[in-house]
């Protein structure tokens, strides 16, 4: 793939597998409901999209990445021939342009341009052979070391490694020039759950599938809203402007949807990743996000339970079911608000009594499960060992006293006689 170039048919059909993956992940029919053009998904995230990668985009990055951005550092070494190679950093090309009416060798050597020490350029070799611009240009190139190797670096990164990603960019400088969605890029910089994250795109984009947009797939689709069979399901409505959602977003946030008047999808994205400062209330800032993408979330489940599922929807016990939910998610969260028990300031580790070991318990809560982490050192501060594993709970305290367990368990097994356990959680000491 990154030396030739591949036909356009093939490339279509690779990004066919990817679209019908995307879209319509369980079904093997090449059919599906596609709410987003390929290209816009192709953006970057920053700009709107989910930074996939076309496969004929790609494919020419890769060929073409010569041509951009790589050019032939210079060194000491003769690997480097003067009219062939790109070498020139700031000239189309990275390739020098002959004097007028010069009679080009073509063999000739980037070094036979250097003083014999190849310590610096032969001014009168650059004068013979150059225009004035190459001239300059080749006086501009950082000053090598003797015995410094010719390689090839790439210009496009500041470390002078060549990226793939970075090659991309550049194949896509096409779309730089569009402004930066600003919300587009804050939904991703958030501290939601990818899932979350994931849903507040679809809603910013436009692609959650609500009547008003299938209608243009399946013309004889019901297109009433399910929660108050009033209007039309739009996807505004159905998040924030029908009566039932008013009343949940009321009751769950004590946000009055109706003082928002929301142009577009990306505005309700907006309220919840820009709150203004009475929105907030007594939260912080990522606990706002979060309540309100756990919201978005509910009312998005419940719409489809009620299309899908049992056929009805009960507000009441979406907003007792919903506390649950809020406590869970906000426990993960861990913001200073939010008090799980685990004491966060930063202690200094400090020596044990000679010949005892201490052995200190971190936890990482995670979704879906956590992550234990034990490290035993010694009175000398040597490391004795260090051990993590996954533990099947996402409760705070559950998961810090499971780590104190494996702790005790792991200093028997290794016959420490003298021990203090550390753990950061006060509720476990
Ligand atoms: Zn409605």
């Amino acid at each position: 793939m990154s030396t030739y170039k591949l036909p356009k048919k093939l490339c279509n059909e690779l990004d066919g597998v990817v679209i019908r993956f995307l879209w319509s992940p369980k079904k093997l029919s090449n059919k599906c409901y596609t709410l987003m053009a390929w290209k816009d998904l192709c953006l970057p995230f920053e700009q709107g999209g989910l930074g996939f990668r076309s496969y004929e985009s790609f494919n020419e990055t890769m060929i073409a990445k010569l041509a951009w951005g790589a050019c032939k550092l210079v060194g000491s070494e003769d690997s480097i021939l003067v009219w062939n190679k790109p070498w020139i950093p700031g000239l189309p090309n990275f390739k020098p342009v002959p004097k007028a009416s010069l009679d080009i060798i073509p063999c000739l050597t980037v070094t036979q341009l250097m003083n014999e020490a190849k310590s610096h350029w032969n001014q009168n070799m650059l004068s013979s052979l150059f225009d004035q611009d190459t001239i300059l240009a080749i006086q501009n190139i950082p000053r090598w070391r003797v015995n410094q190797q010719d390689r090839w670096i790439w210009l496009k990164t500041y470390t002078r490694e060549f990226s793939v990603k970075s090659a991309f960019r550049k194949a896509c400088q096409v779309d730089l020039g569009i402004e930066v969605n600003a919300v587009m890029k804050k939904i991703w910089q958030t501290q939601l759950h990818q899932r979350l994250k994931m849903l507040l795109w679809r809603i910013a984009a436009g692609v959650l599938p609500t009547s008003d947009s299938l209608i243009r797939f399946l013309p004889n689709l019901e297109i009433s809203c399910p929660f108050c069979n009033v209007c039309d399901e739009s996807l505004i409505h159905l998040l924030w402007e029908c009566s039932i959602t008013r009343a949940i977003w009321f009751g769950l946030s004590g946000i009055c949807s109706d003082h928002f008047q929301l142009a577009c999808s990306v505005d309700l994205v907006k309220v919840i990743v820009f709150p203004c400062a009475d929105l907030i209330d007594a939260l912080d800032v990522d606990s706002f996000i979060l309540k309100g993408a756990l919201i978005l979330d509910l009312l998005w489940k419940a719409r489809n339970n009620k299309v899908h599922g049992k056929g009805f929807l009960e507000a009441g016990k979406l907003m007792l079911d919903f506390g649950r939910i809020w406590r869970d998610h906000s426990a993960i969260l861990k913001t200073p608000s939010i008090n799980n028990g685990a004491d966060h300031r930063t202690v200094k580790w400090e020596h044990p009594h000679d010949g005892v070991f201490k052995i200190n318990c971190d936890v990482a809560v995670g979704y879906h499960f956590s992550s234990i982490a034990v490290v035993a050192r010694d009175w000398r501060e040597n490391m004795v060992f260090a051990f993590t594993r996954k533990v099947n709970t996402i409760i705070p305290l559950q998961v810090e006293v499971e780590a104190i367990i494996w702790a005790g368990h792991l200093v028997i097994f290794h016959g420490f006689s003298a021990v203090i356990i550390e753990t950061d959680c006060r509720q476990c000491v």
